[in-house]
This record gives structure tokens, C-alpha cells and sequence, in this order.
């Protein structure tokens, strides 16, 4: 029969898929459970992260990272939903990475990536506020120089990592009169900067181990070399140039949960019995199942053109809408269907259907709700 097998993996892909694999199975699986009661993993974990290059595994061996593709990264994110552990933010990592290595200054990658590369440094991206989330242009965070520093002042809500991060890139206003060309990205060092605050971690419906966070910028001093680049006013700019990836990542995770939830409602139909038969056995839930393989497969080649794409350089901002807008939708209906065919069981945290569920669902909501991927889509109408 013949295998599909995505078109980017090489030997040193499926080599590195293998150490991650038994990684997550014997580092992360059996803490699952903690985190989702404590909202958080611990920060130790990054660090064992870090030491088989599951973090910044695309950046430059010269900052610290493991000198590959995304594909390496997309392994991540594959292997990490196949365990069903959702906990760790290495995502979010990833997207700070990649705007320190395309706009930082050579001192300021030199400074913050290889600690990222090693989990020792852990990373937030704060661009939400309570008064906004889409309409990203009218944060209110300001950053007012004053001398050799940025003054920063308001809040950020929603923040994945915000309670673990040591480095928080913050999208903020140096001229709060502007909109897209008033903000700049800022580098702010938690620990080393008085003002800024945080609050224990969000309680959220699904992703429970995920640590989500408001923070708080009150007066906050930040030396003015933590702008990220050199010019301000570039942040929004430099924001749209890198959405791409973040949500290739979302597109990417869904489609990992696709096949897992999948694979697992197979298993459980071939075992479950009703009627005396296997639930399998029913042709509802064989024409079922088979709709679901079908989407998955579509989703698989689809998402892997788009990480040929982005390896290339060349994935463009409505394709990966496009992607984290249909994958995430798909992903959710069909968790939803496979959630079905486990019965009451499908309702019981102990089995990891359920845990789909509740992770799934977010996924039409953050980096960008899926309104307004579709709205970047159809400007291309
Ligand atoms: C678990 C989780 C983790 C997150 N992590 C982060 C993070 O790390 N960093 C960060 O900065 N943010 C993060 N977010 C925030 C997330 O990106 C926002 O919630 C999202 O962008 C939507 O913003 P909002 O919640 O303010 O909704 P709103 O902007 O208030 O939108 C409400 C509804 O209106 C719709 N809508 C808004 N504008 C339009 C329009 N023009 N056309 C049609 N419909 C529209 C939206 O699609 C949505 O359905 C996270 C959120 C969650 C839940």
C-alpha cells in the first residue's frame, strides 16, 4: 500500500522525530497531569528541553541553535500533540526566536538567543490587552523615551508563558498618537526591571497546563537597547512579516491533532462493542471515519506544501491564513465527530479525546481569530 510520507523529512528529520518522541514519553508524559493543576510546567523542563534542541532547532548553530530547517521544529509541535501534552510553549519560542534573528541587532541575538536555544531563557510575545485583541493597531501600552530608556506603561492579557518568561517581547506604542506606525517591539527583562508584574496563571477551559497570564507595566524602565532592531515605529511591520509562521504553527499543531485523534477513535471503534459487533463494524461509523481520513490526508498535503514554503522562504501571509484558518476549523469538527464515537467515554478527562476537545477549540481563536484570517484571505478577492 502506498505510504505518504511528507515530502520535507530526510533521515536526520525522522533520526531527530525518534529522540523527541521517547523524549515526550518519558520527560513530559508522566508530568502531564501536574501541570494541568498547577497551570504551568516547571521551568526545568525547558531546560531538558533544550538539551536534545527541541528549542530554536532552526536558528543559526552560531546563536546557539540547532543550524536546520522548520521541518525540525514542525517535529516539535507533531510529537508533542501525539502525546496529548499541550503544556509546554515552545511555539511562542520559536516566534521570539525568529524575530530576534530577523530584526534583532548582532549584539542582541548574540545576548538572548543562545540562552533560548538552552530553555534557560524562556520567551512570552505580549500583544493582546483586555480593550483589544484583532484590532492589534490600538494597543495602548505605551513606551516613552525618557533618556537612555523606555518608560512602559499598561497591561497585556491572555499571554502564553507570561508566568515562566524571563524575556517578554512586548508590542507597544513610542508614539501613542499613531497607529500601526506608532509601535515598536521591546524587550523587556522581567527580573531586571521594577514596575512590571504578573499574576498567577489563567484557568482556561482547555490547554490547562499551558501557563496563560496578564502582565502589568507600571513605570517600567527598559534601556533603550532592548528596542528590538534599531528604529522605532517598525513593529507592526515587522509583526506582519512574521505572522506567517505562527500561524503555519497553529495550522500544523491542528493538523497533529487531527491525526492522533483519529488514530486513537480507530483503535477505540475496533475495541468497543455494541449490538454485539464492533462499533467499527456500524456504517455510520465506518463512512464516518472514512470522511475524517479523508480530511486529514487533505490537510497533511496541504500544510506540508506550506512548510516546503516557508523552508523556501516563500510562504506568503494568505496561504498561511489560508492554513491556520482550515485547519483549525477542520481539527475542531472532526475531534468533535471522533469525540462522538467514544460515547460517554469521550466525556472523561482520563481519556485523551476528550483532552482534544478542550485544547482544539482555542485554536480558531489565537494567533489571529479565524474572522480575520478569512478577512485577509478575501482581500486577495
Ligand atoms: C489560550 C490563549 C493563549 C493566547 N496567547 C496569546 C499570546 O501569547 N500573546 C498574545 O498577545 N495574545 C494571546 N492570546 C490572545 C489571542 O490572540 C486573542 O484572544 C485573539 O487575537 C482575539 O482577540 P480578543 O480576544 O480580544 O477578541 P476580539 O478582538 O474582541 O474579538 C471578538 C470576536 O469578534 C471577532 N472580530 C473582531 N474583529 C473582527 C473583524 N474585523 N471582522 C470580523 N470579526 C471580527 C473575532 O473574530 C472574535 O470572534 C491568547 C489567547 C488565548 C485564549
Amino acid at each position: 500500500m502506498y505510504a505518504y510520507k511528507s515530502p520535507w523529512m530526510t533521515e536526520e528529520h525522522e533520526m531527530f522525530r525518534d529522540t523527541v518522541r521517547k523524549f515526550v514519553e518519558t520527560e513530559f508524559v508522566p508530568n502531564r497531569e501536574r501541570w494541568i493543576e498547577r497551570k504551568h510546567m516547571e521551568p526545568e523542563y525547558w531546560q531538558k528541553a533544550g538539551e536534545i534542541g527541541m528549542l530554536c532547532p532552526d536558528i543559526a548553530t552560531e546563536y546557539g541553535g540547532g543550524g536546520g530547517d522548520f521541518g525540525f521544529d514542525a517535529i516539535t509541535y507533531e510529537e508533542l500533540q501525539r502525546a496529548c501534552v499541550s503544556s509546554f510553549g515552545n511555539g511562542i519560542q520559536s516566534i521570539v526566536a525568529h524575530y530576534l534573528d530577523v530584526y534583532g541587532t548582532e549584539e542582541q541575538k548574540l545576548r538572548w538567543l543562545p540562552k533560548m536555544a538552552t530553555g534557560e531563557t524562556i520567551t512570552a510575545i505580549a500583544m493582546t490587552e483586555p480593550g483589544t485583541g484583532s484590532d492589534l493597531q490600538a494597543v495602548k501600552t505605551s513606551a516613552l523615551r525618557d533618556g537612555d530608556e523606555y518608560v512602559l506603561n499598561g497591561s497585556k492579557t491572555f499571554i502564553t508563558n507570561g508566568y515562566n518568561a524571563n524575556l517578554i517581547c512586548v508590542i507597544c506604542k513610542t508614539d501613542p498618537d499613531a497607529r500601526a506606525k506608532g509601535i515598536s517591539l521591546i524587550m523587556l527583562e522581567p527580573d531586571q526591571v521594577e514596575g512590571f508584574s504578573r499574576n498567577s496563571p489563567l484557568s482556561k477551559i482547555g490547554m490547562k497546563g499551558q501557563d496563560t497570564c496578564e502582565l502589568f507595566f507600571d513605570d517600567c524602565r527598559v534601556p533603550v537597547g532592548n528596542l528590538l532592531g534599531t528604529e522605532e515605529g517598525q513593529g507592526f511591520y515587522q509583526l506582519m512579516a512574521q505572522l506567517p509562521r505562527e500561524r503555519l504553527i497553529v495550522g500544523l499543531g491542528s493538523v497533529a491533532i487531527m491525526e492522533a485523534a483519529l488514530n486513537l477513535t480507530i483503535e477505540y471503534t475496533k475495541e468497543r462493542r455494541a449490538f454485539n459487533q464492533a462499533i467499527i463494524e456500524f456504517q455510520n461509523t465506518k463512512f464516518k471515519l472514512a470522511e475524517k481520513k479523508t480530511e486529514t490526508k487533505i490537510a497533511r498535503v496541504f500544510i506540508d506544501h506550506c512548510i516546503e514554503r516557508l523552508n523556501a522562504g516563500e510562504l506568503d501571509a494568505e496561504t498561511a491564513s489560508m492554513a491556520k484558518y482550515w485547519c483549525s476549523e477542520t481539527q475542531f469538527n472532526l475531534v468533535n465527530e471522533c469525540l462522538q464515537l467514544h460515547g460517554g467515554y469521550g466525556y472523561m478527562m482520563e481519556y485523551p479525546i476528550a483532552h482534544y476537545f478542550t485544547d482544539s477549540r482555542v485554536q480558531m481563536i489565537y494567533a489571529g481569530s479565524n474572522e480575520i484570517m478569512k478577512e485577509l484571505i478575501s482581500r486577495s478577492l
